[in-house]
Order: structure tokens, then sequence, then C-alpha cells
């Protein structure tokens, strides 16, 4: 499997902000709507609930049927069966029609203690399953005022890509997503489109380093932090992107319809 696409890729990931059933179905009634009025035809959508609405949003966005809306995880264990209290296997995830899974995330880092380690043990398990994981990598506040950012996100990529073979790089998608501009972190600032795109050269030459132009080249690499309908061109398609990976503003279908309205007409 090689995931490869030139269509924008807008990843929704909804953390834990809707709370219940209620909430959950109203998201994806919105989400149906926003459909109806538009096939978003250069965009792909990705959305990723908490496990328990897995289901329900596979069933209620028919997922089935659909060649535009995939369903993503907010993250996965590394085993497939076992004694493993609280958690869900890549397996499980693929018997729920998951394709693609959210790894790294600078949350689970922090709350969860995630090492680049346990994030590589994750990557090559979901790989395993058939998943697409979406790696995300990026700076601290901390880091970003004692560090360069090349050693950072080279340490970060080289650590949590270990082991992974170049024939599956490409099923990878790899988010920089500067810590300090995530929404809930309160940032004072966002990047700006040069700092992003900075970042993206730095993640391509690491690619190009480690697995060659060819395969380089068709990797797909978006952005994440504070995205919403105002910024969403300039983070993305001005830096050179192949899209976003949204939190917060992904809980209003109506905001996301016109970030997707963004990267569907390349910023008109
Ligand atoms: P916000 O879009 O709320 O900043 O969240 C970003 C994020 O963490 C996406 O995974």
């Amino acid at each position: 499997m090689v995931f490869f696409s030139r269509k924008k890729i807008i990843i929704a990931n909804l953390k834990m902000y809707l709370s219940n059933h209620l909430e959950m179905e109203q998201w994806l009634k919105g989400i149906q709507n926003v459909f109806k009025s538009n096939n978003y035809e250069e965009t792909i959508l990705v959305v990723c609930p908490p496990f328990v609405f897995l289901e329900k949003a596979y069933k209620e966005l028919r997922l089935k049927q659909r060649k535009n809306i995939f369903l993503g995880a907010q993250d996965c264990f590394w085993e497939s069966r076992g004694a493993f209290t609280g958690e869900v296997g890549a397996t499980m995830l693929v018997s729920q029609g998951v394709k693609y899974v959210i790894l790294g995330h600078s949350e689970r880092r922090r709350l969860w203690g995630e090492d680049n380690q346990v994030i590589a043990i994750k990557i090559k398990a979901a790989l395993k399953e058939g998943l697409i994981p979406l790696l995300c990598i990026g700076e601290n506040a901390r880091e970003r005022k004692r560090y360069n950012l090349k050693t950072v996100l080279y340490r970060q990529l080289k650590e949590c890509l270990s082991g992974v073979g170049k024939g599956r790089i490409e099923d990878i998608i790899i988010c920089y997503e500067p810590v300090w501009a995530i929404s809930a972190n309160g940032p004072r600032r966002l990047p700006t489109t040069n700092e992003i795109m900075e970042a993206g050269l730095i993640i391509k030459k690491f690619l190009v380093e480690e697995y060659g132009e060819r395969r380089a080249k068709r990797m797909t690499i978006i952005y994440g932090g504070s995205v919403s309908r105002s910024n969403a061109w300039a983070v993305s398609g001005a830096a050179n992107l192949n899209g976003v990976l949204v939190g917060k503003a992904s809980t209003s279908p109506f905001e996301l319809a016109k970030i997707m309205q963004q990267l569907d007409k390349e910023g008109e």
C-alpha cells in the first residue's frame, strides 16, 4: 500500500472537545450538510473522533461509499491483542473502518510521557495493519529558544521513523505542529508562512537524505496549530505543504467547510 495523493488533506482532530453522543450526532449532521452543498474535489477530509464515536461516525457519514471522507483515530496501541487494560490496538481500529491514525501528538507526549521510541513502535504496528500513520513533530517553546529547529526536527524524525523501511515511508504523513502554536496552549502568535516553509524544507531535506529524492517528493507534509478559516491557505498552500491538521476549529463543521474551501480552490 502506498499512500500518494496530490489532493490536499484536512485532518479533523476532535480531541475530547465533543463529550457526548448528542454533541457528536450534531457534528456529524453538520458534516453531512457541508458535503451536500460541495463535493470538495481537490481535498480529502479525515475525521478523527474519540474511539467511542468511531463506529457512529463510520455509519452516519456512510464512509463505505465515500471517496473524500475517511475515518482516523487519535492514537493506537502497538499490540494487537492481549492483557492491556484500556488500550486499543491497530487491528481493532481497522475493524472499525479506520484508515488513518494520529501518532506522536504533543498532548500524548506531554501528558502520557510518550517518547520517540514509543512512537516508532506504534508507527510500525499501525503500518503492519495497513493504517496510514500521521506523525506529529514540532518544537515546544523551550526547544525553540534553546536549539536550532533543524536539530529538533531531525532528532524527532530520525527516532520516530527508526526501523521504517524505504518501501513503507511513503505511507506515512508528516505533520509539522509547533507545540507553542496549538490553540489550547494559548499562543501569543502563530508561525508565519515563511517559518512554516522553513520547517517544511527541513523535513523534506531529511526525507531526501534518508529515503532519496523520488520517495521524498511523493510524501505528504502538512501543518497543524491554530488552523482556522482565516489562515488555512497561509499556513499550508502558501507554505508549499499538502494540508492541515485542525483541532479546535474542526469542532465547527461550518468552520471546517471554510478551511476545506480555501484549500480546495488553492486559496482563491
Ligand atoms: P488547534 O487547531 O486547536 O490548535 O489544535 C491543533 C492540534 O493539536 C491538532 O492535532
